[in-house]
């Protein structure tokens, strides 16, 4: 667990920093990047296909996947071959298809070939997970939950608005503190903060719009240990080479 940087002005309690955070971002991401899609069906398929993969090369392989099979009953019975060339260009593709159309097989028997607005029945289909059901029940059914990735979770830990670790606890840390109007809206901008500035290696403190309310938790702690790692790592294999070879003057 990171530690608030001790050099940092003392800051006011999460609940009371989290509305003005918002704000300050809100501008800075108006419309966050997203994925393309028409109704519920392709937007599973296309959180799905996002995992490891970018919303823009997601965007790009949708048209295509959907002009194939428009329906969860079309891809459920689907050649798994022709499923997998299709999203192929997503990483992991087999591993997807085979989500993908288990997920499809699951809403033809049990929801009619729908996809169901329970979080719990949403989690209960093949690849998706309490992330995934999120997103959907956020921007298909107008049902909000606090969208908790990685982004999501290590921004809310370094913004000090919970120390939790687990995603599930993040996001109920999250939903206290947050208006119910805004869950969707701030975790997207989470996620886009996370992607542009508040990188998982290398946080752009001094660029980032929301630093004075920001206790840093846990980034002193990273720079720390990026100094010991290139201190212990020799440059180049080159200069090892010859560190090995060349005695040491006296
Ligand atoms: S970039 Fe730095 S100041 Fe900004 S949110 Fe991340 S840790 Fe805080």
């Amino acid at each position: 667990m990171g530690e608030p940087d001790p050099t940092a002005p003392k800051l006011a309690p999460a609940r009371d920093r989290v509305g003005p955070i918002n704000e300050r971002l809100a501008p800075l991401y108006p419309e966050f990047e997203g994925l393309n899609y028409a109704n519920p069906f392709q937007l599973l398929v296309a959180v799905v296909l996002s995992a490891q993969c970018t919303d823009k090369r997601v965007n790009t392989i949708t048209p295509a996947l959907f002009a194939r099979f428009p329906t969860a009953a079309d891809m459920a019975t689907c050649d798994i071959r022709e499923l997998e060339q299709l999203v192929k260009p997503s990483g992991f593709y087999k591993n997807k298809a085979k989500n993908i159309r288990a997920a499809c097989v699951e809403m033809v028997a049990r929801f009619g070939g729908q996809v169901p607005t329970d979080l719990d029945d949403l989690v209960s289909l093949p690849g998706v997970g309490r992330k995934t059901a999120n997103v959907i029940r956020g921007h298909a059914f107008e049902t909000p939950g606090v969208t908790v990735d990685t982004h999501v979770g290590r921004l809310s830990r370094r913004l000090g608005l919970t120390r939790h670790q687990s995603p599930v606890k993040v996001e109920l840390a999250l939903a206290e503190i947050v208006p119910q109007a805004e869950w969707l809206h701030f975790s997207g901008r989470l996620i886009m903060h996370g992607r542009k500035v508040c990188l998982a290696r290398k946080p752009r403190c001094e660029q980032c719009a929301v630093a004075d309310l920001c206790p840093k938790v846990g980034v002193k702690g990273l720079a720390a240990s990026r100094r010991r790692k290139k201190k212990a790592k020799p440059d180049s294999p080159q200069r090892a080479q010859r560190a090995q070879r060349e005695p040491e003057s006296k």
